[in-house]
Formats: C-alpha cells, structure tokens, sequence
C-alpha cells in the first residue's frame, strides 16, 4: 500500500480510538506529497479513500508553528521536523 494511503487509515484508526465518529471524519482531506486524498463514509462502516494526483501547494500559516513538531497521527511530540515526519510512517502496531 502506499504510504499515503497507510498514513490516512492510520489517522481513521487513531480518531477512532480518540472517540471521533465517523460523520465527523467524513469529507476529512490529507495531503501527502503530491496526492490530496479524500475520506468518504460508505453505508457499511468503512470509509472510501479518493486520491488524486497532480501539482499541490500547501501555503503555510502561522497556526501551523504550534504543531510542527507534533505528529499528526498520534500526537507525539518530538524536538525535530524529521523524527516527526517519519513518526507513523515506518512502524507497524
Ligand atoms: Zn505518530
């Protein structure tokens, strides 16, 4: 599976457990490098997952100072950009 795709269903699972539901998560969209994926509800529980691919510019706020160092999966913190990064990308639970 793609990472992209592996880190949005990390996010699901995470939100789940966090005690998010479903309608709340719907519609939710993640860039992951040059692919902007979509989370839509189906009928049966399950969430769909679009993807399209193609040019993305992401602008920076300075809302985003705040967690730059928080991994936007788990919510761990860490003291540099690339340990955040990396955060939910390579362990499996
Ligand atoms: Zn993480």
């Amino acid at each position: 599976m793609q990472t992209g795709l592996q880190l949005v269903y990390k996010w699901i699972e995470r939100n789940r457990q966090l005690g998010v539901s479903d309608d709340e998560m719907d519609g939710t969209r993640f860039v992951y490098g040059d692919t902007l994926y979509t989370i839509k509800k189906t009928g049966n529980g399950e969430f769909d997952v679009d993807h399209i691919s193609g040019k993305i510019i992401v602008f920076r706020d300075e809302k985003e100072l705040d967690d730059e160092y928080t991994c936007r999966i788990c919510g761990t913190e860490y003291t540099n950009k690339i340990d955040t990064i990396r955060c939910c990308m390579n362990q499996d639970e």
